[in-house]
């Protein structure tokens, strides 16, 4: 028995009593749980005399079992000892629930950089919430769209209680106790750093009766029950800013004590401590660190005031006007009083030397604008990929731009290849060992080397070959949680990110419509097709819930129609999720990343799909960009109007989207069908009449303007899947060149650029 095996067996006993063959996948997955907790105590904490925080309202980290375990280098000795025992990784991981913690891309992003940078082996440390029913769980009713609580936390998980507590205080006198949870980072091959999670200490979970539903007011009760509690009332305003106040007061107060307890001088914050301030969500930890600096700790706000600056980060995610926080300074004060006088100060010291109204802080109409607060005070602004940063200094923040030109930088997104890779795609990842070697695995640049083997005919048909098994098992899967069955030879295309309108899953639900239309006429596709999408819609987000209810109503029409079944079929799956998406992204061979060109500041699941050996189809925004000129043209499908286009269009307000309805049969066909009789004995009138005239009237995002290209594009990237030797280099030359998309690479450059760490 190894040392290991040894380990595993004398937990298993002591825990049940029974050896590691006798115990159930319920039991193991626990004895696993204490098991990885053991090794990760064994391994150092990474220390330095820098450190970065990164506090995000988001950390998506996805199921931990497997990725510990591939971090340890234990993952392949342990699947021969469980295997021999009538058990899988796999299998025991089902048992574990996914952490609820984040919403999209930006919470996915936030848990790779945790991976990356203790992968780095940089002294770093997140900090967030924990959300006890994080985001909701999506499920379908009549094919609409319902959420309910996702009630993660189980007794023993990888959350570990802490001793560290703080004080948080609110207007009106209220004042709660948080609770400090830790769950361990560990770095590939390397040391282990922390993700910290406050918790409120007097949360009530009976305070959600039925669905998502509660008390919102009562927020010494429900302040961590859940991510991104519905907005669309003045209560549930107030309570975003409740959670985020409560986020940023204990980080800052954490970081304070932690800059104490190491002896070091607080003036000097900016020498030892990095703050990344993560979207806009966590900007009150600039005016909370300065009250705490002149309150507690004797500065002077001018003394405050700069080191803060010479401490913070900001990386902006969007240029939707409407996801920039502008919180009313009436809030403010009802829910943070102490800050409104630090605000006020910091808005007035810009307002003296510079009256350009699109740089204020507080605005006319008494709003305060939270990305500007970042901007001013804080050292560097970043964009997450080059277009997206483009768009930043030349329109967006042109003003900001202007006076701080030097703040101004780029860190196109990444992606850690631990869990999009040698977890998601063990088969893969073992082919990549056997023919470039392992080096890929700590220098992504290194999977270039698989270029030499692009006219290799063995090496094609074995990438081919994998990418088979990965959809057979998404197929099982599919079938058993979805019971909906899925044809092996057809093409996957999948789309899977939040449903929004600027990402156009209604475009490609238009696609899907003329493609049913010409089936009926007779026209059919050389091969199958597989249109799969998973998305989860804002609870408010009336339009985005109507989008859904469409593409179910597509999935029951066309799936059921027998002329038209055989040859294209419709997945929505439900809840999609970090675990979805390991299972779709390695079967997938069209990657659609369809979105208006300039509203997509990056994208991560471009770069997993590249990863994983699928081709874009997408339009020239955000990473798609950079994926473009890394592969070029012939390896990927481009299409639509580009981003000056649409700058331009929004700014002269001349995108008219019936035009486009009336100039082409193609478009209004597919368009009337919403409302046709096919769609509205399946759906429901409501839904499909608001959608209908949404896109007709306002089509905010120009879903029509590029419908046509976009129809032409799709037919021609189908037609080329035909020739599978040219296809199959295709998927190779993406695997090759997606090495740019390694988050380590991101981390390497927020260090160089930014935190300066080491
Ligand atoms: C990567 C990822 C995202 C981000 O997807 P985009 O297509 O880049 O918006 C969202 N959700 C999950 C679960 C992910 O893994």
């Amino acid at each position: 028995m190894s040392n290991l095996e040894s380990k595993l067996d004398a937990l298993t006993r002591k825990l049940y009593g029974r050896p590691i063959d006798q115990v159930t996948n319920a039991e193991m997955y626990q004895v696993l749980l204490q098991f990885v907790k053991d090794l990760t105590d064994e391994k150092k904490e990474i220390t330095g005399d820098k450190k970065v925080y990164y506090i995000s309202a988001e950390f998506l980290i996805g199921k931990l079992l497997s990725n510990n375990l591939i971090n340890l280098g234990v993952y392949d000795e342990l699947e021969d000892i469980l295997q021999k025992n009538g058990k899988t990784i796999a299998v025991i991981e089902d048992e574990e629930p996914e952490p609820s913690l984040g919403n999209g891309g930006l919470g996915r992003l936030a848990a790779c950089f945790m991976d990356s940078i203790a992968t780095l082996g940089l002294p770093g440390a997140g900090i967030g919430l924990n959300y006890h029913f994080g985001l909701f769980k999506q499920v379908f009713t009549d094919r609409l769209q319902m959420a309910e609580k996702n009630d993660w936390i189980e007794k023993n998980s990888w959350l570990r209680k802490t001793d560290t507590s703080f004080e948080v205080e609110f207007g009106g006198g209220r004042k709660v106790k948080s609770v400090l949870y830790d769950i361990d980072v560990i770095g590939y091959e390397n040391g282990v750093d922390k993700l910290h999670l406050f918790d409120l200490e007097s949360l009530d979970e009976s305070l959600v009766k039925s669905g998502i539903d509660f008390d919102k007011e009562d927020i010494e009760k429900n302040l961590t029950l859940f991510l991104y509690p519905d907005d669309s009332d003045e209560a549930g305003n107030l309570l975003r800013i409740y959670q985020q106040y409560f986020m940023v007061s204990n980080g800052a107060q954490l970081i304070i004590k932690e800059m104490k307890d190491k002896g070091y001088d607080l003036y000097e914050m900016d020498k030892h401590v990095a703050i990344q301030i993560n979207d806009t969500h966590p900007t009150m930890v600039i005016p909370e660190l300065i009250r705490l600096l002149t309150w507690d700790e004797g500065f002077t706000m001018d003394d405050a005031i700069s080191v803060v600056s010479r401490t913070c980060a900001y990386t902006n995610h969007t240029i939707l006007a409407e996801a920039l926080e502008k919180w009313p300074l009436d809030y403010l004060n009802r829910v943070v009083p102490q800050l409104v006088p630090i605000i006020k100060e910091l808005s007035a010291r810009i307002a003296k030397t510079n009256k350009d109204p699109k740089v204020q802080i507080i605005d006319a109409d008494k709003r305060v604008h939270m990305a500007h607060i970042d901007i001013h005070y804080g050292y560097s602004v970043n964009g997450v990929a080059a277009i997206h940063t483009d768009i930043l200094k030349q329109s967006e923040l042109n003003a900001f731009y202007k006076l701080y030109p030097d703040k101004f930088n780029n860190k196109t997104n990444g992606i850690t290849f631990r869990r999009w890779l040698l977890s998601c795609d063990r088969p893969l990842a073992k082919f990549l060992d056997e023919t470039i070697g392992t080096d890929y695995r700590k220098d992504a640049d290194k999977l270039t080397d698989l270029l030499k083997y692009k006219d290799d005919e063995a090496v094609l048909t074995k990438i081919a070959d994998i990418k088979k098994q990965k959809k057979a098992e998404l197929i099982e899967y599919v079938k058993k949680n979805e019971g909906v069955s899925l044809d092996p030879e057809s093409i996957f295309d999948i789309q899977v990110k939040r449903l929004h309108e600027y990402k156009r899953q209604q475009m490609n639900a238009l696609y899907i419509i003329h493609k049913y239309l010409e089936i009926k006429a007779g026209k059919k596709p050389k091969r199958p097709i597989t249109c799969i999408f998973g998305a989860k819609a804002a609870p408010a987000y009336v339009i985005a819930k109507d989008i859904i209810h469409l593409l179910l109503v597509l999935q029951e029409i066309v799936n059921n129609d027998p002329d038209v079944s055989p040859y294209l079929k419709v997945l929505m799956v439900t809840n999609y999720n970090v675990s979805y998406a390991e299972k779709l992204i390695p079967a997938c061979d069209i990657s659609e990343q369809i979105s208006l060109a300039s509203k997509e500041a990056s994208g991560t699941s471009n770069m997993k799909f590249m990863l994983n050996g699928a081709v874009t189809l997408g339009t020239d925004d955000g990473a798609n960009v950079e994926i473009h000129e890394l592969v070029g043209d012939d390896n990927i499908f481009i299409f639509g109007v580009d981003s000056d286009t649409v700058i331009k269009h929004y700014e002269k307000a001349d995108y008219v989207s019936k035009d486009y309805y009336k100039k082409s049969k193609v478009i209004k066909e597919a368009v009337d069908f919403i409302v046709g009789p096919e769609a509205m004995k399946v759906g429901h009138k409501e839904n499909l009449e608001r959608l209908y005239n949404e896109l007709l009237n306002k089509d905010w995002f120009m879903t029509l303007l590029d419908l046509e290209d976009y129809i032409a594009k799709k037919d021609e990237i189908f037609e080329a899947y035909e020739d599978q030797a040219k296809w199959r280099r295709m998927m190779l030359v993406n695997i090759a060149k997606a090495g740019y998309f390694s988050s380590d690479r991101t981390i390497a450059d927020y260090d160089k650029d930014i935190w300066h760490l080491k």
